[in-house]
């Protein structure tokens, strides 16, 4: 990483640093009890991620409106094992992502239900967390922040350009729960626990809980999303700010 990025070693970079922060390992780990009873069938889970995605839509396009902006939605490419994107082949392995290159998120339907099987992050609403935290990255991308951090990163020797990752990847959970709170505010979808199964599946996704689990140890300078307190920190303050002001995680001293 370190030295000029450019051409497949930046696409792979971007990659890497903008998916949802799933080590492939932590997934493999047995799944305990019964299959959930909120189990969905693919179809539930395309229309369930479609209402999410209008409920974003709704919110970030009255955001950036009241700003004199235009927010344009962002398309999500639902897809089973595998798929080509912008930013290179997208599998199961690598978790969901936001691709700068054409703009789409990407999502593997059974993604779903490793977040719930194999990671305990149950409920709707982490699943809506998850949609709501790479539509974050859309924003970034919007707001010229993604692209602005890609700069910056290259050239970065690896522990620097991982440590502006967190950042990237704490001011989505950010964004994510500025979100929540607008989508219970204006469209008034949120049910009680909602938050708590956020909160919940930004517990699980924490770098330093899915390194204990796939490897035993955790090595914080490799951290690119965060930890699971610090995640959880993010989502909660947009949630309880409603300001994007206060998701500036680039200059917060701590996170
Ligand atoms: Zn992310």
């Amino acid at each position: 990483m370190a030295g000029g990025m450019g051409g497949l070693g930046l696409v792979a970079f971007v990659v890497i640093a903008l998916l949802l922060g799933v080590d492939p390992t932590a997934l493999l780990a047995p799944s305990s009890g019964p299959a959930p009873a909120s189990y969905q069938g693919q179809d539930d889970l395309r229309d369930f991620a479609a209402v999410v995605l209008a409920d974003t839509e709704d919110v970030w396009q009255a955001r950036f409106a009241a700003e004199g902006g235009t927010y344009e939605p962002v398309p999500i490419v639902l897809y089973t094992a595998r798929t080509s994107s912008g930013c290179g082949l997208a599998d199961s392995a690598i978790g969901p992502f936001y691709c700068p290159g054409d703009q789409r998120i990407y999502l593997d339907l059974s993604f779903f239900d490793q977040l719930e099987r194999g990671l305990g992050a149950r409920g709707d609403f982490a699943r809506a967390y998850v949609i709501a935290h790479e539509v974050g990255h859309h924003v970034q991308d919007q707001l010229g922040i993604l692209s602005a951090i890609d700069r910056r990163m290259a050239g970065l020797p690896e522990a620097e350009a991982n440590a502006l990752s967190v950042r990237l990847e704490l001011q989505a959970d950010c964004l994510a729960g500025i979100w929540a709170q607008d989508a219970e505010a204006q469209l008034g979808v949120l049910e009680p626990g909602d938050i708590e199964e956020a909160l919940g599946a930004a517990g699980r996704i924490g770098d330093d809980v899915l390194q204990e689990r796939g490897q035993g140890y955790v090595v914080p300078d490799s951290f690119t999303h965060g930890t699971a307190q610090q995640r959880i920190n993010w989502f909660r303050r947009g949630y309880e700010s409603d300001d994007l002001r206060d998701c500036d995680t680039f200059s917060a001293g701590v996170l």
